[in-house]
Protein backbone atom coordinates (compact mmCIF):
# COMPACT_ATOMS: atom_id res chain seq x y z
CA UNK A 1 0.00 0.00 0.00
CA UNK A 2 1.45 3.08 -0.99
CA UNK A 3 1.33 6.83 1.17
CA UNK A 4 -0.19 8.67 -1.45
CA UNK A 5 -1.37 12.14 -1.06
CA UNK A 6 -5.60 12.95 -1.40
CA UNK A 7 -6.39 16.40 -2.31
CA UNK A 8 -9.82 17.13 -1.73
CA UNK A 9 -10.90 20.75 -3.03
CA UNK A 10 -14.52 22.20 -3.42
CA UNK A 11 -17.13 24.89 -2.81
CA UNK A 12 -17.39 26.70 1.07
CA UNK A 13 -19.13 24.08 4.05
CA UNK A 14 -19.76 21.40 1.43
CA UNK A 15 -18.08 18.99 4.18
CA UNK A 16 -14.49 18.61 2.61
CA UNK A 17 -12.50 18.80 6.07
CA UNK A 18 -15.17 16.33 7.94
CA UNK A 19 -14.95 13.93 4.79
CA UNK A 20 -10.68 14.79 4.88
CA UNK A 21 -10.49 14.04 8.75
CA UNK A 22 -12.54 10.94 8.45
CA UNK A 23 -10.62 9.78 5.85
CA UNK A 24 -7.27 10.65 7.25
CA UNK A 25 -8.46 8.81 10.56
CA UNK A 26 -9.48 5.38 8.53
CA UNK A 27 -6.23 4.70 6.29
CA UNK A 28 -3.87 6.42 8.96
CA UNK A 29 -3.20 9.26 6.91
CA UNK A 30 -2.34 13.02 8.21
CA UNK A 31 -5.12 15.60 7.89
CA UNK A 32 -4.16 19.10 6.85
CA UNK A 33 -6.94 21.70 6.38
CA UNK A 34 -5.62 24.63 3.91
CA UNK A 35 -9.16 26.59 5.18
CA UNK A 36 -7.46 27.27 8.82
CA UNK A 37 -4.15 28.33 7.52
CA UNK A 38 -5.58 30.83 5.51
CA UNK A 39 -7.61 31.68 8.43
CA UNK A 40 -5.08 31.70 10.85
CA UNK A 41 -3.07 34.22 8.28
CA UNK A 42 -6.28 36.26 8.50
CA UNK A 43 -6.89 36.55 11.89
CA UNK A 44 -3.02 37.23 12.32
CA UNK A 45 -3.47 40.34 10.07
CA UNK A 46 -6.95 41.46 12.17
CA UNK A 47 -5.39 41.01 15.70
CA UNK A 48 -2.38 42.85 14.91
CA UNK A 49 -4.14 45.78 12.63
CA UNK A 50 -2.16 45.22 9.79
CA UNK A 51 -3.70 46.80 6.61
CA UNK A 52 -3.75 43.57 4.44
CA UNK A 53 -3.97 45.53 1.04
CA UNK A 54 -0.25 46.99 1.50
CA UNK A 55 2.19 44.37 -0.01
CA UNK A 56 5.24 45.46 2.41
CA UNK A 57 3.17 45.35 4.93
CA UNK A 58 1.83 41.62 4.12
CA UNK A 59 4.95 40.47 3.14
CA UNK A 60 6.72 41.58 6.71
CA UNK A 61 3.78 40.12 8.90
CA UNK A 62 4.20 36.75 6.91
CA UNK A 63 7.91 36.32 8.66
CA UNK A 64 5.85 36.58 11.82
CA UNK A 65 3.48 33.71 11.50
CA UNK A 66 4.55 30.14 12.29
CA UNK A 67 1.19 27.86 12.27
CA UNK A 68 1.28 24.39 13.05
CA UNK A 69 -1.97 21.44 13.97
CA UNK A 70 -1.71 19.38 17.05
CA UNK A 71 -4.39 16.25 17.75
CA UNK A 72 -4.21 14.84 14.30
CA UNK A 73 -4.96 18.25 12.26
CA UNK A 74 -7.98 19.42 14.86
CA UNK A 75 -6.36 21.89 16.49
CA UNK A 76 -4.66 25.03 15.03
CA UNK A 77 -1.81 26.86 16.62
CA UNK A 78 -0.73 30.47 15.61
CA UNK A 79 2.78 31.44 16.85
CA UNK A 80 1.81 28.94 19.76
CA UNK A 81 -1.30 29.53 20.63
CA UNK A 82 -4.37 27.44 20.15
CA UNK A 83 -6.75 29.72 18.22
CA UNK A 84 -9.27 26.76 16.69
CA UNK A 85 -12.08 28.71 18.27
CA UNK A 86 -11.20 32.21 16.82
CA UNK A 87 -10.85 30.89 13.23
CA UNK A 88 -14.68 30.40 12.78
CA UNK A 89 -15.90 34.18 14.13
CA UNK A 90 -17.61 36.04 11.68
CA UNK A 91 -14.61 38.47 11.47
CA UNK A 92 -11.84 35.81 10.10
CA UNK A 93 -14.88 34.38 7.70
CA UNK A 94 -15.48 37.72 6.13
CA UNK A 95 -12.35 38.65 5.70
CA UNK A 96 -10.49 35.44 4.56
CA UNK A 97 -11.12 35.37 0.56
CA UNK A 98 -9.76 38.58 -0.13
CA UNK A 99 -6.56 37.80 2.39
CA UNK A 100 -6.08 34.30 0.27
CA UNK A 101 -6.20 36.01 -2.84
CA UNK A 102 -2.49 38.37 -2.04
CA UNK A 103 0.30 36.41 -4.23
CA UNK A 104 2.75 36.42 -1.36
CA UNK A 105 -0.01 34.98 1.14
CA UNK A 106 -0.51 32.06 -1.89
CA UNK A 107 3.01 31.68 -2.15
CA UNK A 108 4.09 31.45 1.35
CA UNK A 109 1.45 29.10 2.30
CA UNK A 110 1.39 26.79 -0.59
CA UNK A 111 5.24 26.37 0.15
CA UNK A 112 3.86 25.55 3.96
CA UNK A 113 1.59 22.90 2.44
CA UNK A 114 3.90 21.17 0.02
CA UNK A 115 6.60 21.01 2.83
CA UNK A 116 4.21 19.23 4.96
CA UNK A 117 2.87 16.75 2.03
CA UNK A 118 6.15 15.81 0.97
CA UNK A 119 6.41 12.54 2.60
CA UNK A 120 3.04 11.52 1.50
CA UNK A 121 0.20 9.81 3.26
CA UNK A 122 -1.62 13.26 3.43
CA UNK A 123 -5.49 13.80 3.10
CA UNK A 124 -5.30 17.84 2.60
CA UNK A 125 -8.21 19.89 1.99
CA UNK A 126 -8.50 23.51 0.68
CA UNK A 127 -9.36 24.64 -2.93
CA UNK A 128 -6.51 24.45 -5.07
CA UNK A 129 -4.91 21.41 -3.89
CA UNK A 130 -5.23 19.25 -6.89
CA UNK A 131 -4.82 22.27 -9.60
CA UNK A 132 -1.70 24.21 -7.46
CA UNK A 133 -0.35 22.36 -4.68
CA UNK A 134 0.05 18.84 -5.32
CA UNK A 135 -1.01 18.65 -9.21
CA UNK A 136 0.12 15.56 -9.45
CA UNK A 137 -1.75 14.03 -6.36
CA UNK A 138 -2.93 9.80 -6.41
CA UNK A 139 -6.37 10.86 -5.93
CA UNK A 140 -8.11 14.13 -6.20
CA UNK A 141 -11.84 14.67 -5.15
CA UNK A 142 -14.00 18.03 -5.80
CA UNK A 143 -16.85 18.48 -3.65
CA UNK A 144 -19.82 20.69 -4.22
CA UNK A 145 -23.45 20.61 -2.68
CA UNK A 146 -26.23 22.86 -3.36
CA UNK A 147 -25.33 26.47 -1.64
CA UNK A 148 -29.12 26.17 0.75
CA UNK A 149 -27.51 23.16 1.89
CA UNK A 150 -24.71 23.62 3.11
CA UNK A 151 -25.74 27.05 4.21
CA UNK A 152 -28.29 25.01 6.85
CA UNK A 153 -24.96 22.86 7.62
CA UNK A 154 -22.81 25.50 8.23
CA UNK A 155 -25.40 27.35 10.74
CA UNK A 156 -26.26 24.34 12.29
CA UNK A 157 -22.47 23.84 12.61
CA UNK A 158 -22.05 27.12 14.36
CA UNK A 159 -25.08 27.07 16.55
CA UNK A 160 -24.09 23.68 17.53
CA UNK A 161 -20.40 25.14 18.87
CA UNK A 162 -22.82 28.16 20.55
CA UNK A 163 -22.00 31.10 18.25
CA UNK A 164 -24.67 32.72 17.87
CA UNK A 165 -25.75 33.79 13.58
CA UNK A 166 -28.48 34.10 11.47
CA UNK A 167 -28.98 31.63 8.55
CA UNK A 168 -29.26 34.06 6.15
CA UNK A 169 -25.79 35.64 6.79
CA UNK A 170 -24.04 32.35 6.78
CA UNK A 171 -25.35 31.99 3.26
CA UNK A 172 -24.07 35.05 2.56
CA UNK A 173 -20.73 34.28 3.70
CA UNK A 174 -20.92 31.14 1.51
CA UNK A 175 -21.78 32.73 -1.52
CA UNK A 176 -19.42 35.66 -1.40
CA UNK A 177 -16.25 33.57 -0.52
CA UNK A 178 -17.62 30.94 -3.30
CA UNK A 179 -17.58 34.48 -5.58
CA UNK A 180 -14.28 35.82 -4.63
CA UNK A 181 -12.41 32.34 -4.71
CA UNK A 182 -13.68 31.31 -7.98
CA UNK A 183 -13.01 34.47 -10.01
CA UNK A 184 -9.70 35.42 -7.86
CA UNK A 185 -6.67 35.89 -10.15
CA UNK A 186 -4.30 33.45 -8.29
CA UNK A 187 -5.19 29.78 -8.05
CA UNK A 188 -9.00 30.29 -8.31
CA UNK A 189 -11.24 27.30 -6.86
CA UNK A 190 -11.70 25.11 -9.91
CA UNK A 191 -12.11 21.03 -10.51
CA UNK A 192 -9.29 19.85 -11.64
CA UNK A 193 -9.43 18.00 -14.73
CA UNK A 194 -9.14 14.22 -13.44
CA UNK A 195 -10.38 15.29 -10.08
CA UNK A 196 -13.41 12.98 -9.16
CA UNK A 197 -16.70 15.66 -8.59
CA UNK A 198 -18.81 14.26 -6.13
CA UNK A 199 -21.97 16.22 -5.02
CA UNK A 200 -23.29 15.31 -1.41
CA UNK A 201 -26.61 17.23 -1.66
CA UNK A 202 -28.51 13.78 -1.25
CA UNK A 203 -25.96 11.70 0.34
CA UNK A 204 -25.10 11.01 4.03
CA UNK A 205 -22.00 11.19 5.34
CA UNK A 206 -21.60 7.73 5.40
CA UNK A 207 -22.22 6.90 1.99
CA UNK A 208 -20.03 9.48 0.60
CA UNK A 209 -16.87 8.01 3.09
CA UNK A 210 -17.67 4.48 1.51
CA UNK A 211 -17.33 6.25 -1.87
CA UNK A 212 -14.41 7.99 -1.12
CA UNK A 213 -12.23 5.45 0.80
CA UNK A 214 -12.91 2.96 -1.86
CA UNK A 215 -10.71 5.15 -4.36
CA UNK A 216 -8.73 5.96 -1.95
CA UNK A 217 -7.85 2.02 -1.59
CA UNK A 218 -8.04 1.57 -5.17
CA UNK A 219 -4.97 4.32 -5.88
CA UNK A 220 -2.77 3.33 -2.84
CA UNK A 221 -2.63 -0.66 -4.41
CA UNK A 222 -2.26 0.64 -7.55
O1 LIG B 1 -11.87 25.71 3.90
P1 LIG B 1 -12.30 27.01 4.56
O2 LIG B 1 -13.73 27.35 4.33
O3 LIG B 1 -11.91 27.09 5.99
O4 LIG B 1 -11.43 28.11 3.80
C1 LIG B 1 -11.55 29.47 4.11
C2 LIG B 1 -11.13 30.32 2.93
O5 LIG B 1 -9.71 30.16 2.71
C3 LIG B 1 -11.77 30.00 1.58
O6 LIG B 1 -13.02 30.64 1.40
C4 LIG B 1 -10.73 30.54 0.61
O7 LIG B 1 -10.87 31.94 0.45
C5 LIG B 1 -9.42 30.30 1.33
N1 LIG B 1 -8.72 29.09 0.87
C6 LIG B 1 -7.96 29.19 -0.28
N2 LIG B 1 -7.21 28.13 -0.69
C7 LIG B 1 -7.22 26.99 0.01
C8 LIG B 1 -8.00 26.85 1.17
C9 LIG B 1 -8.77 27.93 1.57
O8 LIG B 1 -7.95 30.22 -0.93
N3 LIG B 1 -6.44 25.98 -0.41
Amino acid sequence: MKNIIIAIDGHSSCGKSTLARSLAEALNFTYISTGKMYRAVTLFFLENNIDYKQPVLVKAALDKIKIHFEDQGSTTFLNGKNVEAQLVESMVANNVSPVAALTPVREEMVRQQQEMGLAGGVVMDGRDIGTVVFPEAALKIFLTAEPDIRARRRYDELIGKGIETEFEAVKKNLTDRDLMDSTRENSPLKKAEDAVLIDNTNLSRKEQMAMVKVLALERMSA
